[in-house]
């Protein structure tokens, strides 16, 4: 291969053996240096031996003495023919089939010195291949070569002798020939022809990198005893302005460049730039082109950038904000930013032409740039604090990275402008000068900016008590006045602003001045007295206030638990009336676990048995078990515990809703036994609720109740919330889900808290002002601005009215939270229920009125369902039959809807909610309605709503068949 590489050092081979060899032959009968042609008649050169027929033969044929130069192994080629024995008539016994090849080294030629006994033997060769006499005489040749090894040799050179015993062969060729690894360039580096050991171990050879190239990582390979390169390792790169061509580094050509070391081509001259010879490491930059550091040799040359353009100027009093266009040639950069340069120039006429010479010199200091003057990276700046009735020149430049290479290719915009008059900047230093009881001499200094000449100061001062409800105004032309007529011993705040043609500038900051006391003239021993009286009168004063406060205190305790007179201090602004406690918003408390106290029990958690758990809570698990206190019997309790790791926010806000459950004592609010602060878990204990929350209850019981019972569970939850709004509490989220049921199905509300129970509820959405609300269940107004009034809870029960008629199905089904709001807001309402008794939709319509004032109070909702339960045939008169009250009918003149544009219409749109029953399982024939309801009604209607196509239609009909004008209130 062209790692492999033979060189020929010796001997007999056709084409190139003409003339006598010189070999030595012994004894002279042997071996014979016979012409011939071979087949091709080429002449050939051969030595022969056939002594067959005689015994004991020893022939010896002695090659010259070949110089061994750097091999230590070399190989020996032979090509003989030999002939079979069996071909021979007669010479059995005689005739052999095999000869030997022998070796003698030795450091020089020995000329025709010969001794058999010196050389050694190196093997007998056999013919692989004889040759034959055919039957018909014919002779075919057989060629046999073989190869042998000799080595290692150590000596300048050697013989080869051939011995013959009694054969019958001609030697065709002798090749002798050492192995080498030869010359190779690999990874740019060259490998000089090596010649291999001749043991089993290679030769490390370290490679030279070509010309113009450099080691990136020392070359190196390993000649085998094959005489094969192995394993290259490491290269060499071509240097910079040279690229790799046939293992060699050549130079760039002109118009390419090559900046780095490396095996990469030489790249193209990038635009604007050119190479005029070959092996460039750059390209330079064509004329009015620049390259900036840093930029790289890759980068196209740049140049300036032209002008900004279209510079537009707005003039408001004495600040400017010129805005202008990119420059048409950003020079083939992204790095613009631009700069603007402020001249105040005389001799510029007010529209801006120029009237001969112009004298420039650049803004005072405290001109203003916003955002600043240079650097900026957008195309406008504001410029403040001019002077009024000035001429600027603006100087817009855009600058680029290559800019400061080139001074004289710079261009600018320019602007001139005139600045407006301008009101006086606002006085900033007043000083008090003289005062006395009734009056007090001021001065002040000219704003900074008069921007014209001030005509007058207007001086307005007021008592600070009064806050400015009367003030007096007072005019000054000059930095100084002197207000008389002032009260003694009084505060007094004062503002100036000035005026001038452009009229009044901003007012001063506020000042504050003091008229003196009412001077005594009384002796220093009557002050005394004085001063001893006013002791004894405020010494009295306080000590009435500390009684008082004390017989409170205790009054308070003895009477009741709850301290209603503390929290008439605390009082939300709500008028109460006199008799009925008021909730306290526990967070009043500086120290909340205060408040804990104040309202709940301590008890101890040995007096606590856990069962199991029945819920999870936002702060922990919620338990059943019992509770025995001494003395008293053993009842059934819900425990709800705080779990570990909380944060004292947790465990505030867990505590809260005991604080506030605490102040309630009513048979349908939960009843809170006591707290467990004390020791860990902290626990609050209320009791026990058999059936839940009572939405699940429903859910669990569809159908199984009656009209009755229905009312009933819906009247206590009502007087429930009478309680609370009586006591001020707003529940916020007042929802069957925090309702829960005892084994009486007596219902009680629950769920307290502050801003955590909205926090807690998974129902409760994000609104887009903030806070989490429970959309569905909550008014308008509280979402709109946070409203929350016990108005808008009455929305929510009219939610639960509905939640429980429906049997804990879900308010406004899978519409989204956007969607009802928008279609709560365009007048649409939940439809009555199935079976719902039309009594109880219309007080359901009442609570949803979107006029908070006109909803019922729970004190109607609460004398509502007591009529209701006293003359239980109302029920039977549902919401879904023809005798409807009159006031729930759809305003027909705004309906949209074709389809449904009769009584009788409408009527099948309400049956649609049996429909929404059928697809869970009970069918109804009514369906066939929904048929008529398309999808461009859909449209009309104006809510997009997810989910199952018939159920998103039952959905819309009834939304859509209630009342947008509301019903009138009870
Ligand atoms: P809460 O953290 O108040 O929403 O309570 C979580 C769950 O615990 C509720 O949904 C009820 O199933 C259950 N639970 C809470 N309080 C009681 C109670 N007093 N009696 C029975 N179960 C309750």
């Amino acid at each position: 291969g062209a790692n492999k590489d033979e060189t020929l050092i010796c001997c007999l081979y056709s084409k190139a053996s003409q003339g006598e060899l010189g070999w030595i032959s012994y004894p002279s009968h042997g071996w014979e240096e016979i012409s011939g042609v071979d087949e091709h008649y080429t002449p050939i050169r051969t030595f022969q031996v056939c002594n067959v027929m005689e015994y004991s033969q020893n022939n010896w044929l002695r090659t010259n003495w070949i110089p061994r130069q750097s091999a230590q192994k070399i190989y020996v080629e032979l090509k003989f023919t030999l002939r079979d024995c069996n071909s021979i008539p007669l010479v059995l016994g005689t005739c052999k089939e095999t000869f030997n090849l022998l070796y003698l080294e030795t450091d020089d030629d020995q000329g025709s010195h010969f001794r058999e006994h010196q050389f050694s033997k190196i093997d007998t060769i056999a013919a692989d291949e004889s040759f034959t006499q055919t039957d018909l005489g014919d002779r075919i040749l057989k060629l046999n070569t073989e190869v042998r090894e000799v080595g290692p040799l150590t000596k300048k050179g050697f013989y080869l002798a051939f011995q013959d015993v009694g054969a019958c062969v001609a030697l065709v060729s002798v090749r002798v020939y050492f192995k080498k690894c030869p010359y190779t360039v690999r990874n740019l580096a060259t490998f000089p022809d090596t010649v291999p050991m001749d043991s089993h171990s290679l030769v490390e050879v370290k490679g030279l990198c070509v010309n113009h190239s450099k080691e990136e990582e020392p070359p190196r390979m390993y000649c085998s005893t094959e005489g094969e390169w192995l394993v290259p390792i490491g290269k060499c790169l071509c240097n910079p302005g040279y690229e790799e061509r046939s293992n060699t580094c050549q130079m760039c050509r002109a118009g390419f460049y090559k900046s780095a070391l490396g095996n990469l081509e030489c790249s193209k001259c990038p635009p604007h730039s050119f190479s005029h010879h070959e092996g460039s490491l750059h390209c330079g930059c064509e004329k009015n082109f620049f390259r900036a550091e840093g930029d790289p040799a890759s980068m196209a040359c740049t140049r300036p950038p032209s002008a900004p353009r279209n510079v537009i100027s707005s003039i408001n009093e004495t600040s400017v904000i010129l805005d202008w266009s990119w420059p048409e040639d950003t020079g083939g950069r992204r790095d613009v930013t631009f700069t603007v340069l402020c001249k105040r120039c005389r001799g510029v006429t007010a529209n801006g032409s120029n009237s001969g010479t112009q004298r420039c010199e650049p803004c005072r200091s405290n001109v203003r740039f916003l955002p600043r003057a240079a650097g900026l990276h957008n195309t406008t700046v504001t410029v403040g604090d001019l002077l009024a009735h000035t001429n600027y020149t603006f100087e817009i430049e855009a600058l680029n990275g290559v800019s400061a290479l080139a001074p004289k290719m710079r261009q600018y915009a320019a602007v001139t402008i005139t600045t407006n008059q301008a009101a006086p900047s606002p006085v900033t230093v007043i000083r008090k000068e003289k005062t006395s009881r009734n009056s007090v001499s001021l001065s002040w200094q000219e704003p900074e900016r008069p921007n014209g000449i001030i005509l007058d100061y207007e001086i307005k001062y007021y008592e600070k008590e009064e806050q400015e409800t009367s003030y007096t105004i007072l005019r000054a032309r000059g930095c100084n006045v002197t207000l008389n007529g002032l009260k003694s011993n009084t505060a007094y705040l004062l503002q100036i602003r000035a005026r001038t043609a452009a009229g009044y500038g901003a007012s001063s900051p506020t000042f504050q001045f003091e008229t003196s006391p009412d001077s005594f003239s009384i002796s220093s021993e009557s002050s005394q007295v004085v001063l001893i009286a006013i002791s004894a009168a405020v010494a009295i004063i306080l000590l009435t206030v500390l009684l008082y406060v004390l017989i409170g205190r205790f009054c308070c305790r003895s009477k009741s638990k709850h301290p209603d007179e503390k929290r008439l201090h605390f009082g939300n602004g709500h008028l109460r009336l006199p008799g009925i406690r008021t909730y306290v918003d526990p967070h009043t408390y500086e120290d909340p676990s205060q408040a804990v106290h104040e309202f709940a029990k301590e008890l101890d958690a040995s007096c606590i048995a856990i069962d199991k758990v029945v819920g999870a809570g936002e702060f922990g698990e919620v338990c059943s078990g019992r509770l025995k206190l001494p003395s008293k019997k053993e009842i059934c309790v819900a425990i709800k515990t705080l779990k570990g790791g909380y944060t004292d926010k947790q465990r505030r806000d867990f505590l809260a809703e005991a604080s506030i459950m605490g102040q309630f004592d009513h048979p349908n609010i939960i009843r809170l036994e006591g707290v467990v602060t004390r020791s860990k878990p902290v626990m609050i204990v209320t009791e026990y609720m058999e059936n839940g929350s009572l939405d699940s209850f429903l859910r669990k019981h569809d159908a199984q109740f009656t009209g009755i019972q229905l009312v009933g569970m819906l009247r206590g939850i009502a007087s429930g919330m009478k309680y609370l709004s009586d006591m001020g509490y707003v529940h916020r989220d007042l929802a069957a889900r925090n309702i829960l049921v005892n084994s009486n199905l007596v219902c009680k509300v629950s769920d307290f808290g502050l801003s955590r129970v909205l926090e807690d509820d998974p129902e409760a959405a994000y609104t887009t002002r903030g806070g989490k609300i429970p959309i569905r269940w909550t008014a308008p107004e509280a979402i709109a601005y946070r409203k929350f009034t016990s108005a808008s809870d009455a929305w929510s029960y009219g939610i639960v009215l509905w939640e429980v008629m429906s049997y804990g199905e879900r308010p406004y089904w899978e519409m989204s939270n956007q969607d009802v709001i928008k279609a709560v807001d365009e007048g649409y309402r939940l439809p009555p229920p199935m079976d719902c008794p039309a009594t109880l939709y219309q007080l359901m319509l009442d609570c949803w009125q979107k006029e908070r004032n006109n909803r019922p109070k729970f004190e109607q909702i609460v004398s509502i369902l007591d009529k209701l339960i006293r003359n239980p045939g109302s029920l039977k008169i549902t919401a879904n039959t023809t005798s409807r009250p009159a006031n729930l009918l759809l305003d027909r003149s705004s309906s949209e809807v074709p389809s449904m544009g009769t009584m009788g219409d409408w009527m099948d749109g309400m049956r649609t909610l049996p429909c929404k029953e059928a697809f869970s399982g009970v069918s109804y024939s009514s369906c066939d309605t929904l048929a008529k309801t398309s999808t461009e009604d859909l449209k009309k209607v104006g809510v997009t709503i997810v989910g199952p196509q018939k159920k998103i239609v039952s959905s819309l009909k009834a939304l859509d068949s209630h009342t947008k004008n509301g019903p009138v209130p009870v």
